[in-house]
């Protein structure tokens, strides 16, 4: 089927409107999203981006982040609804689901535990899917060495979340560009516990530092996407 390039135009649109700072598009197997996909045909995805400010007190940015969440849910939300009139299905995933057996933490975004994908558990289907990864794809950033999505415009304060649809969509190509954390090593030295190294990132050391709240170190810490210095120590 030929890509619906006027309703992906249409979405582009109407995501702007709505307050979405990007958008990218993808292709995705049935393969990767375990079980049963709520409709039938190819599935193809829709990433939204929303990015945060820099001038948040450090106190203030798990509830900012929350916030953000919301309303990136309802953006996708109201994305769906355009797709659906427009006579395809569509199915908005949320952020944030704490279906994590080990940790109860966020799958997406900015979270540590992302290695595993968002779970969406339906009446008869658990879906797979991994938010990070997806907008990766469609070229809104790249896996720094934090583990964090950072997007080249933003760097790692931003919220990500996707819509599954057999709309079919072109998908966006993905960044091409020098990999930044070759160079640099700031949320390495940020991390209070050594969590990060240029050889991966220990999630349990993460999760035993953070607790029931994040540290935010690593994200503060990168400086792609800052426009302004940090402050002093
Ligand atoms: S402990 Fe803090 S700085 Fe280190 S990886 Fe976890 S969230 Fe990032
Ligand atoms: S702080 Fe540096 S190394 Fe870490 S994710 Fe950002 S750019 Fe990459």
């Amino acid at each position: 089927m030929s890509a619906d390039a006027s309703l992906q135009w249409r979405l582009m649109a109407l995501a702007k409107t709505l307050g979405c700072d990007e958008l990218g598009f993808g292709h995705v197997p049935r393969s990767v999203l375990a079980k049963e996909v709520p409709f039938k045909g190819e599935v193809y995805y829709v990433s939204l981006l929303k990015a945060f400010g820099e001038d948040l007190p450090e106190q203030k940015l798990e509830e900012h982040w929350r916030r953000l969440a919301i309303l990136l849910e309802s953006i996708a939300q109201q994305l769906s609804r355009h797709i659906a009139s427009e006579g395809y299905k569509a199915l908005p995933l949320p952020v944030d689901v704490r279906l994590c057996p080990n940790c109860h933490y966020h799958y997406s975004g900015f979270c540590h535990l992302f290695e595993m994908p968002v779970m969406v558990k339906g009446r008869n289907s658990i879906l797979l899917f991994d938010h990070r990864r997806a907008a990766v794809e469609a070229g809104l950033g790249f896996i720094g060495k934090s583990g964090l999505l950072i997007s080249p415009k933003y760097g790692p304060r931003v919220v990500v979340t996707s819509l599954i649809t057999n709309a079919p969509f072109q998908p966006t190509s993905k960044l091409l560009m020098p990999y930044p954390c070759e160079t640099c090593d700031e949320c390495v030295k940020a991390c209070p516990v050594g969590a990060i190294t240029n050889e991966g990132i220990d999630y349990s050391k993460c999760l035993n530092n953070s607790g029931s709240t994040r540290c935010w170190m690593c994200l503060l810490a990168c400086p792609i996407g800052r426009k302004k210095q940090p402050p002093p120590k």
